[in-house]
């Protein structure tokens, strides 16, 4: 029987993949004989995670761009074009909260700075909507690909401190949705869109939220989010791998516009 879940020789670009999560993703896709685009704001980030895959034999370009520029988004394009020949698949990985952008007993939610909360809106769903548009359209022009947003738990019930965190992964989600309905029926039917909703995951985004800066210990939110994850656990970064290869490959061609929990039970748990 043919592998449904074959990625190799697959061209996959992924944004904010010098990150924890994303870097993971690109290791594991390389590993799985995918070319990967490891695109990031931090060069030397990117450069990092290219150098690992091809240190393992595997084919990755390293490239700096900020999803929140069209114009190093489009030149990001035309490097991914010119090593690899085309495009496949997005992963729109970059994202994050801000500690500027969360409520605390130093900062009230009424005194949340207005730029602060852009930045994270901007950041999250702005640097989704943007590459898609520029990476979305490589694929209309060949008639088919796969984009992959990366959502959150908060995107479905907010949680606590994080306003426009919350928010603008809700927006995200909701994007998801919207653009897999718009390039079926406007583009391609061989252009899926879909999310993964990643659970907890102790990354340098949420380290200050889930563990004292000073001890290292969790805090009382990183306590409460273990007893609210059936599994037990944070989830480690391979945890995404799975769900990922799934949703980029032949195994989901029939699934397109859903948002997909990976948080160890998180979100199936009303905490009873
Ligand atoms: P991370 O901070 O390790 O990685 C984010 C990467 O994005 C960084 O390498 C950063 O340089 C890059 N980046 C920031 N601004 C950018 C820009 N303007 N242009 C291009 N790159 C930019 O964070 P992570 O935890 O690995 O998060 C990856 C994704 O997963 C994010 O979208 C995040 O919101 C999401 N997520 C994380 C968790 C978690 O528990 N860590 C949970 C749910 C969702």
């Amino acid at each position: 029987m043919d592998n449904i879940f074959d990625v190799k020789g697959r061209v996959i670009v992924i944004t904010g993949a010098g990150g924890v999560l994303c870097g993971e993703m690109a290791r594991a896709l390389a590993k799985a004989g995918a070319k990967v685009a490891v695109l990031d704001l931090d060069e030397r980030a990117a450069g990092k995670v290219a150098g690992q895959i091809g240190g393992a034999g595997g084919a990755a370009v390293a490239v700096r761009c900020d999803v929140l520029d069209k114009g190093s988004l489009k030149a990001a394009r035309d490097r991914v074009v010119s090593e690899f020949g085309r495009i496949d698949a997005l992963i729109n990985g970059a994202g994050g909260n801000k500690k500027e952008a969360t409520t605390s007993p130093e900062m009230s939610f009424f005194d949340l700075p207005p730029e602060a909360v852009r930045f994270v809106f901007d950041l999250n769903f702005l640097g989704t909507l943007l590459p898609s548009q520029v990476f979305g359209k490589v694929m209309a022009e060949s008639g088919s690909g796969v984009i992959l947003n990366v959502s959150s738990m908060n995107a479905f019930r907010p949680l606590t401190k994080i306003a426009a965190y919350s928010a603008a992964k809700a927006a995200v989600s909701n994007f998801t949705q919207w653009l897999a309905v718009h390039v079926c029926r406007n583009c391609s039917a061989e252009i899926r869109v879909n999310a993964i909703a990643p659970g907890f995951f102790l990354t340098e985004q949420n380290r200050f939220l889930l563990t004292d800066e000073e001890t290292g210990e969790l805090t009382a939110r990183g306590k409460t989010i273990i007893e609210h994850t059936p599994a037990g656990r944070f989830g480690e970064p391979g945890d995404l791998v799975g769900t990922v290869i799934w949703l980029l490959s032949d195994a989901a061609k029939f699934v397109t516009g859903v948002v997909v929990p990976v948080d160890g039970g998180f979100s199936a748990f009303s905490g009873v």
